[in-house]
């Protein structure tokens, strides 16, 4: 037998696509908090205030709004358990996590047939898969002219999809939905909490799912928020769902939605943490008192100052998302991508590499909002350009930094 000593995790500059920098208001909540049961009354009001507060920040009246325990990939498995064998699906991925939803896709439209002949990679003859390119976005001319001609059921696509930082065309894909009459179902992981967005503007989409670690900000033990509207769950419903504890309409039970609408008491669905109903509560409330317009201004501001930071150091940024630079190194650094931010991660700094081809090289911003921040950014990230052998005036690219947030003043 081996009893471990006490696991020590140092604490790191979270300076990738996701997680973010978790606020110490959403830790000392989650520390704070008394030990509670599931069904304790405090415990089951957070999580009814916590219900209306992300109807806000989703920009939402869909009652079935609410938060699935767990990550981001929870809350997908939570909207596309909408999609039963044999459904229709058209899916647009254009990089690594809607690739990953596009699997989870295939392998809920899947016959049994279909998933027995390839358990873990399936086939689904009902499925389309429409890839774009790493880096290029999804359009809405794409998604109207694939959906005209094939009269799916369901069509899926990421909001932003940050495997290569890109934003998708939300208004063109909802035109496109409602045009042709589909159902779209939306991966706003990287959006929610960072862009600025009502999901009622965006009609054509019937399900929504985000995660608690980028954007929303609280990551310890937390929830996926998700939204349906009435015709998403009238189509589960209708047809069921198999899975229990990822049921959209059984699993709202607990945040007080019940036949359609909110009640003031909670029925029991799963062993609810009061730790984390205490964190993703604080880490509402914060989103929410700093203003979901402000927000989302912050974070184009810093990511400006960022973009043209790396810029400076000769990097080629390919990129639009606001939270997130993704980029390709100078021409002496190229094919270096992998060893330069191994070295950074081993120092404490959590750059990511692309997850797909190409190799290119991600820094995030994710509740990194001032100044001191981006610059901490920056100079750790001009370190591991020079320590790969680059040839960069760090001192000038600071003091252009600097430029940019006196000018901004
Ligand atoms: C991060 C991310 C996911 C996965 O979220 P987890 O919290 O790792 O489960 C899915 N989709 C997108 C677009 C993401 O950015």
């Amino acid at each position: 037998m081996t009893i471990y000593p006490t696991l020590e995790i140092p604490e790191t500059l979270a300076a990738g696509p996701g997680p973010g920098n978790t606020d110490p208001r959403v830790l000392e909540r989650f520390a704070k908090t008394g030990v509670a049961d599931h069904m304790q009354k405090d415990v089951v009001r957070g999580m009814l205030e916590a219900k209306e507060m992300l109807r806000d920040l989703w920009g939402t009246k869909n009652v079935y709004t609410y938060g699935v325990a767990g990550t981001g990939f929870s809350g997908l498995d939570c909207v596309l358990s909408l999609i039963l064998p044999g459904d229709t699906v058209v899916a647009f991925p254009n990089g690594t996590f809607s690739g990953i939803d596009s699997l989870t896709i295939r392998m809920k439209a899947a016959t049994a047939e279909e998933l027995a002949a390839n358990p873990l990679n399936p086939n689904a003859s009902s499925v389309t898969i429409v890839e774009t390119p790493h880096g290029k976005p999804v359009t809405g001319e794409l998604v109207d002219k694939v959906l005209a001609e094939k009269k799916p059921k369901w069509a899926f696509m990421a909001h932003w999809e940050t495997g290569s930082g890109r934003i998708n065309d939300l208004k063109g894909f909802s035109d496109a939905c409602v045009k042709n009459g589909v159902m779209g179902i939306v991966d706003a992981v990287s959006s929610l909490g960072v862009a600025d967005f009502n999901i009622d503007d965006y009609p054509g989409v019937v399900a929504w799912a985000s995660c608690p670690q980028k954007g929303v900000l609280a990551l310890p033990l937390t929830y996926a928020p998700v939204s349906f509207t009435d015709k998403a769950i009238e189509q589960v419903k209708a047809r069921g769902c198999p899975s229990y504890v990822h049921h959209p309409i059984l699993n709202a039970r607990h945040w007080g939605i019940i036949d359609g609408k909110d009640v003031p008491n909670a029925a029991y669905h799963q062993t609810h943490s009061c730790y984390a109903v205490a964190s993703f509560h604080e880490a509402l409330r914060i989103i929410l008192s700093h203003g979901r317009a402000n927000k989302a201004a912050d974070y184009a501001y810093h990511e400006k100052a960022l973009r043209q930071a790396v810029e400076a150091l000769g990097c080629e940024v390919t990129s639009d998302m606001t939270s997130l630079v993704v980029l390709n190194l100078p021409g002496d650094l190229a094919g270096k991508e992998k060893d330069l931010v191994a070295g950074a991660r081993a120092k404490g700094f959590g750059i990511w590499p692309t997850l797909s081809e190409p190799v290119q090289v991600r820094i995030g911003i994710l509740n990194q909002l001032s100044q001191q921040q981006i610059e901490e950014i920056v100079s750790r990230f001009a370190d591991a350009m020079i320590e790969m052998g680059a040839k960069v005036d760090k001192a000038a690219v600071l003091g252009g930094l600097k430029s940019y947030y006196a000018k901004a003043a």
